[in-house]
C-alpha cells in the first residue's frame, strides 16, 4: 500500500500536481485500503488524509492506518467544508479533483466551500494508470477470482442437458462460484445459446440451450476487490461444420494473440494480431468489439486492446498487466463464438493465468 502512495506521488510531482482529491471508490481503495463506500483521500508529498463519517471511523482507522482520518458529519460538517478546512491547514492553492468520477452537483459545493482561495484543476487516468500494472497482493487476488471462476465452470459443465434452460444454467454457474469461495460476481453470467450467441452481452433467459448450436458462457467470480473473467463456447452433443470452422478460426486467432502479446507492443499492434487473422478469413466485420481488456477492481479497465481511433495509435503495453484475450465471431441468425482468458503481460511475453479447457 505504501508503495502505491509512492508512485502516485511521483506521477503528480510529473504532473506538477500539489495536492490530489480522490473520490472514485476503486481508486480511493486501491490507494488506502479503505472499502467502505463512502468518503475521499486528500493527498499532497507530505500528508494523506481520509474523509469519511462515524459509520466508517474505526473501519478506516483499521483498513487505512497510513491516512489520517478527519471526520465528516452529516449534517453540520458536510465533506466540502471538511476539505475546505483541510486545503487552508495544508496551505494549498491547488486541489485537482478526479473530473470523471465528480459529478457537476458535487465541484458545485466544493467549488463554493473553497471560496477564491483554492483553484480546482481536472485531474483525470492518474490512479487508473497506476492501476494497470498489478503489484503481487493484486495478482494473488486476481488469480484466486481465475480459479474460482475455472473451476466453477468444471463444476457446472457436465451438469447441463439440452433441456437447462440459460437462466438455469447461469444460477448454477452463480452458486458454484460462491460456493467455491467467491465474494460476489464479476457480473451476471452470460448464458447465450444458439442464434443469441450472436449477441455479445446477452441476458439469458428462460429458453432450453438445446443441442448441436453454440453456447457462449461469459463469467467471472470476485475475489478481495479483484474480477475475474472467463469466456468458453461450447457445443452440446454434435457441432455443425460451420461451428467447426468458426470456433477454429476463433481459437486460432486468440492463439495467435496470446503468442504475440510482450510489454512495449502497442494495444492497437495487440488487438491486430487476432483480428487481421480473423479478417483474413473473411470475417472481420463479425468481430464487432475490442480484443481485450484490464481487469482487477474494475471489470473493465485500462489498457483497452482495441483499434486506435482514425489517425492515431495505441499506448504500449507494460510488464505487470493483467488484462482480456477475448477474439469474438458473432453472426446474426446462427449464434457465435467466443473465447477469453486473462493474461499476465511480462517483459517478453504473456502468461495465461486461466487455465479452463478449450
Ligand atoms: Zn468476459
Ligand atoms: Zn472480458
Amino acid at each position: 500500500m505504501h508503495d502505491r502512495l509512492v508512485r502516485l506521488r511521483a506521477a503528480m510531482a510529473e504532473r506538477g500536481l500539489s495536492a490530489i482529491l480522490v473520490s472514485a471508490p476503486v481508486n480511493r481503495r486501491y490507494l488506502s485500503g479503505f472499502t467502505g463506500s463512502y468518503g475521499a483521500l486528500l493527498i499532497t508529498p507530505d500528508a494523506a488524509l481520509i474523509l469519511t463519517d462515524g459509520r466508517y471511523r474505526l473501519q478506516a482507522a483499521l483498513e487505512a492506518p497510513a491516512f489520517a482520518l478527519r471526520e465528516v458529519v452529516n449534517p453540520g460538517r458536510p465533506m466540502p467544508a471538511v476539505l475546505a478546512e483541510a486545503t487552508r491547514e495544508l496551505g494549498l492553492a491547488t486541489l485537482a479533483f478526479e473530473a470523471e468520477h465528480t459529478s457537476v452537483a458535487e465541484h458545485g459545493r466544493l467549488s463554493d466551500a473553497l471560496g477564491g482561495g483554492v483553484a480546482l484543476l481536472p485531474a483525470d487516468g492518474l490512479v487508473e494508470g497506476l492501476r494497470e500494472q498489478k503489484d503481487e497482493a493484486e495478482l494473488v487476488a486476481l488469480q484466486r477470482a481465475i480459479a474460482i471462476t475455472d473451476q466453477a465452470l468444471a463444476t457446472v459443465l457436465p451438469q447441463l442437458t439440452p433441456a437447462t434452460t440459460e437462466r438455469q444454467a447461469a444460477w448454477l454457474l452463480e452458486v458454484a462460484m460462491r460456493e467455491g469461495g467467491a465474494e460476489a460476481l464479476s457480473f451476471p453470467p452470460i448464458v447465450a445459446s444458439g442464434p443469441h450467441a450472436a449477441l455479445p452481452h446477452w441476458q439469458p433467459v428462460d429458453e432450453p440451450l438445446g443441442a448441436g448450436r453454440p453456447i457462449v458462457i461469459d463469467m467471472g467470480a470476485r475475489f478481495g476487490g479483484y474480477h475475474a473473467d472467463l469466456t468458453r463456447t461450447v457445443v452440446l452433443g454434435e457441432p455443425d461444420g460451420r461451428f467447426e470452422a468458426i470456433y477454429g478460426l476463433v481459437l486460432a486467432a486468440q492463439q495467435r494473440a496470446i503468442a504475440g502479446l510482450r510489454a512495449g507492443l502497442r494495444t492497437d499492434e495487440a488487438d491486430a494480431l487476432a483480428r487481421d487473422h480473423i479478417a483474413a478469413a473473411g470475417h472481420g466485420e463479425h468481430f464487432t468489439h475490442g480484443l481485450g481488456h484490464g481487469v482487477g477492481l474494475n471489470i473493465h479497465e485500462g489498457p483497452g486492446l482495441r483499434r486506435a481511433a482514425p489517425g492515431g495509435q495505441g499506448t504500449p503495453l507494460r510488464a505487470g498487466m493483467v488484462t482480456s484475450v477475448e477474439p469474438g465471431v458473432y453472426i446474426e441468425g446462427w449464434g457465435g463464438v467466443r473465447i477469453e482468458d486473462l493474461v499476465l503481460i511480462t517483459a517478453d511475453g504473456c502468461e495465461v493465468l486461466s487455465r479452463a479447457p478449450k
